[in-house]
């Protein structure tokens, strides 16, 4: 079994508390995991403002953004390392790892690498009362040493997404990885040390949330921001530990994300789209769907065809060839998922497909695996309708019109994304600008431009990333004023 160790100042950081990690395949332990207690913290956190102060903060942008680039061949490099890694923790299909986790895990750094180098600064000339005038101009300063919160689903991927614009601004960071996936971060601070970053700058202290590694880091008075991705619960516990500092926070959380399918759909398209959206990682996606309303001419056939695209998924290891779907992430959401399967059946759901869990040979019998699952049948105010499960399943409703679905897909305290399928044109635009979430896709689905803005709406999630959004959260801005 091996060790992951902390990464703390450019070094692996042993400690003598540790807790294990098991295979989501067949819960067999893989990993011991030192878990950082407040000391480690604040070692990480004292490196990470020494970093600030000296090599990370004198480096010229352009040096800076050369290094994170420097990061994307690295990761390149280590692509396998990586993969196994990431498929170990997780239990993802190298397929998809190979082509989503990995290779973006990697893009984010050369995204705001780029983006850093082309930051429009503001201008003003400003008249004075002696008439010789003053010049104001503002200049992005890093906020400081970022605390990174990151959950399991897409844990090298969406960590990079924050550490990424984070470093291009000029901060440094402590990242705590979920407990459930310690693996890539910390590979992730062997390549930071074989590029050269200077040590310090990216820091990964592991643990769980309350009394430990996440909670010291956030009530940690020397870190000036949080940026958090995980469950909408857990974003009001840091929410309140920042208050105590004023500190900004970022937040992307959960969600119940419907999808709209219109009778004029491209059917094709529309079933292969809403089963991605549905169980494309086993439906660990904040982004999936899990509400999906038909219009009433194309339900009976809409539920049919997505009953056999789910049928015909392989369910199965990472590395098993032609496999769509892995185990969850852990026998503790296993439990989470199967209560709702539970509960869609006591409530009277018609269970379309699914609903518990596949017969697994030997020893795999022991893992996190669920069967992807459809419902029909159950009302928009059940809790399979307004709960996250965040699992592989959904529920499949008809609506009669427009204006209707429009309400019933608003009708929710998540507001993260939303698909519409249609063919027509001004329905689309038309809907799309009605639909309370932060990203809507019209015929697609995690279609993602890494410069255009992503987040959640309502009780998914605080501001924007992505981009030039990404920048305003990592910087902040001095204004300079010359009189002349
Ligand atoms: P989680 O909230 O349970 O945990 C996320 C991280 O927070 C983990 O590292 C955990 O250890 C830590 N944590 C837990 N309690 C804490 C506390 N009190 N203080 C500090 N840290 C704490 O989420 P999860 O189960 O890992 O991930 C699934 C959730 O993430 C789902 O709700 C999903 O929708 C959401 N998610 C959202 C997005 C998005 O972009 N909006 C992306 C991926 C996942």
């Amino acid at each position: 079994m091996k060790d992951i160790h902390n990464f703390i100042n450019g070094e692996f950081v042993a400690t003598a508390r540790q807790f294990t990690k098991h295979s989501p395949m067949d819960h067999a332990p893989i990993a011991r995991v030192h878990e950082a207690g407040r000391d480690e913290i604040d070692r990480a956190v004292q490196a990470a403002r020494a970093a600030l102060r000296g090599p990370w903060g004198r480096l010229p942008i352009s040096e800076r953004a050369e290094l994170l680039k420097g990061l994307v061949s690295a990761i390149d490099r280590r692509f396998d390392d990586f993969l196994e890694a990431e498929c170990a923790d997780t239990g993802k299909p190298r397929s998809l790892a190979s082509h989503l986790d990995i290779p973006r895990g990697a893009a984010n750094f050369k995204v705001f690498a780029d983006l850093i180098n082309s930051v429009p600064a503001e201008f003003f000339e400003s008249p004075t009362p002696d008439g010789r005038g003053s010049l104001n101009y503002a200049i992005r300063r890093p906020v400081g040493v970022i605390g990174v919160i990151c959950p399991w689903n897409l844990p090298l991927l969406l960590m990079t997404w924050k550490v990424g614009p984070a470093l291009a601004c000029g901060n440094t960071v402590v990242v705590k990885p979920s407990e459930e996936t310690p693996q890539t971060a910390t590979l992730l601070g062997e390549v930071m040390n074989e590029v050269g970053i200077p040590a310090g700058v990216y820091n990964v202290v592991h643990g769980f949330g309350p009394d430990s590694a996440g909670a010291f880091l956030t009530e940690h008075p020397g870190i000036n921001a949080i940026t958090f991705t995980g469950e909408t619960r857990t974003g009001t516990a840091i929410m309140q530990a920042a208050a105590r500092g004023t500190r900004p926070v970022s937040f992307e959380l959960g969600g119940k994300n419907p999808a709209i399918v219109f009778a004029d759909c491209d059917l094709d398209a529309t079933i292969e789209g809403c089963l991605r959206s549905a169980f494309a990682n086993s439906g660990q996606v904040c982004l999936g769907t899990e509400r999906i309303y038909v219009e009433r001419p194309l339900f009976e056939t809409f539920v049919q065809r997505l009953k056999a695209g789910a049928e015909a998924l392989k369910i199965g290891c990472p590395d098993e060839e032609g496999v769509s779907m892995g185990p969850l992430v852990s026998r503790e959401h296993q439990n989470k998922v199967l209560s709702y399967y539970r509960k869609a059946a006591e409530l009277g759901a018609t269970v379309v497909t699914g609903g518990g869990v596949p017969p697994m040979p030997g020893h795999l019998a022991q893992g996190a695996w669920v069967q992807p699952t459809i419902w029909t049948g159950l009302g928009d105010d059940s809790p399979i309708a307004r709960e996250e499960i965040f699992g592989p399943c959904t529920l499949v409703q008809p609506f009669d019109a427009e204006d209707e679905v429009i309400r019933r897909a608003n009708d929710t305290d998540y507001g993260l994304a939303c698909s519409i399928w249609t063919q027509n044109l001004s329905r689309a635009h038309r809907v799309a600008a009605q639909i309370e979430a932060g990203l809507v896709w019209v015929n697609s689905w995690f279609l993602r431009e890494l410069r255009s803005p992503f987040g959640g709406s309502k009780q998914s999630g605080i501001g924007r990333e992505g981009g030039v959004h990404s920048l305003e959260f990592y910087t902040e801005l001095r204004n300079i004023c010359i009189k002349l």
